[in-house]
């Protein structure tokens, strides 16, 4: 739970498997040793790292389980943190490594606030700047994918270069577009005013307007439950004013399509992706699907015939 000062650690795990009821990881295998349970369980009985890596990788990173913990684990933070410790997958490192030499020698940040749009909306340069006119917003020339990359994977970040990539920002307005770098710069920059891309085209009136009752609207999970208290208001009020169905349950929790590690950074979705996207959608009959995450857009066109439009794409 992000957004308490103080979030505990695996020690405080009661197993109450809570955690469990939202786990997508958990619903693709239903063993309870791939479940933030079982891996705060597993971590309590001492169990090795080498026993943990099959959960640890298959973790989808969505943050599903945070905000539900009685205890307030930040568990997606402890398997982040675990992730660090695991021999580093070189065609992974190889990615982060061809970002970072992407960044280098990029132009210093524009004034004014600024759009860093993430690996996901660069790779489609019409949306892209669709998404920059709608907002009225530059794009900062070095959008961390880099640093984005590694936070997936657990990849090392050299100190110079996380210099190099907040310099400036400091108490800037940005609208970030991969999920969890907006969560890391949510204690990177403490004085800014961050926003998912999500909620930024959410809060448009020429995009809100265009939402129809019979959409289902997929709203990004990582961005969501990295601010979860204050974006559940945000999320009701859409709701209510479009008469949508959203991919939140009771709890407000979203559920993300995809189930398998390192979803955004996949050539093409898993096998547990496409069956968990089906189950999202299972028993819905909606006239489109609406997607806050590019990435996600191809995965739910594999699943369903109707149009699945990137909110962008609305305007
Ligand atoms: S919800 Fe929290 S306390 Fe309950 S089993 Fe999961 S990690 Fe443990
Ligand atoms: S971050 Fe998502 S996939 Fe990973 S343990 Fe939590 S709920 Fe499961």
């Amino acid at each position: 739970m992000y957004s308490d000062a103080h979030p505990r650690d695996f020690p405080a795990c009661s197993g109450c498997s809570l955690c469990r009821l939202v786990c997508p990881m958990w619903r693709a295998r239903r063993d309870p040793r791939f479940s933030p349970e079982g891996i705060a369980k597993a971590r309590q009985s001492g169990a090795a790292l080498a026993e943990l890596a099959p959960a640890l990788e298959a973790c989808t990173l969505c943050g599903a389980c945070d905000p539900v913990c009685p205890e307030n684990i930040d568990l997606s933070g402890m398997i982040m943190d675990l992730r660090r410790e695991l021999p580093p997958h070189p065609e992974l490192v190889a990615l982060q490594i061809g970002y970072q030499q992407a960044a280098e020698g990029t132009e210093p940040a524009p004034a004014g606030a600024l759009l860093l749009p993430g690996a996901a909306l660069r790779a489609d340069p019409a949306l892209l700047d669709k998404v920059q006119s709608l907002l009225g917003l530059r794009r900062a020339p070095d959008d961390g994918a880099d640093l984005a990359v590694a936070l997936e994977i657990g990849g090392e970040i050299a100190p110079q270069r996380l210099r190099r990539f907040l310099d400036g920002l400091e108490g800037r307005s940005l609208v970030v577009g991969d999920g969890l770098l907006l969560r890391q710069l949510r204690s990177w920059l403490p004085a800014g005013r961050l926003q998912g891309l999500g909620e930024a085209l959410g809060n448009l009136s020429t995009i809100r307007r265009r939402i129809a009752s019979a959409d289902f609207y997929v709203v990004e999970a990582r961005a969501f439950h990295a601010d979860h208290e204050r974006l559940v208001a945000h999320y009701d009020t859409l709701r209510k004013d479009c008469g949508c169905a959203m991919n939140l349950d009771l709890q407000r929790i979203a559920m993300p399509p995809h189930a398998s590690g390192y979803p955004g950074l996949r050539m093409g979705p898993a096998r547990e992706d496409l069956e968990q996207s089906r189950w999202l959608l299972q028993g819905r009959t909606p006239a489109r699907i609406l997607v806050e995450n590019p990435a996600e857009r191809a995965l739910l066109r594999r699943v369903i015939d109707v149009p699945v439009l990137h909110l962008a794409e609305l305007a």
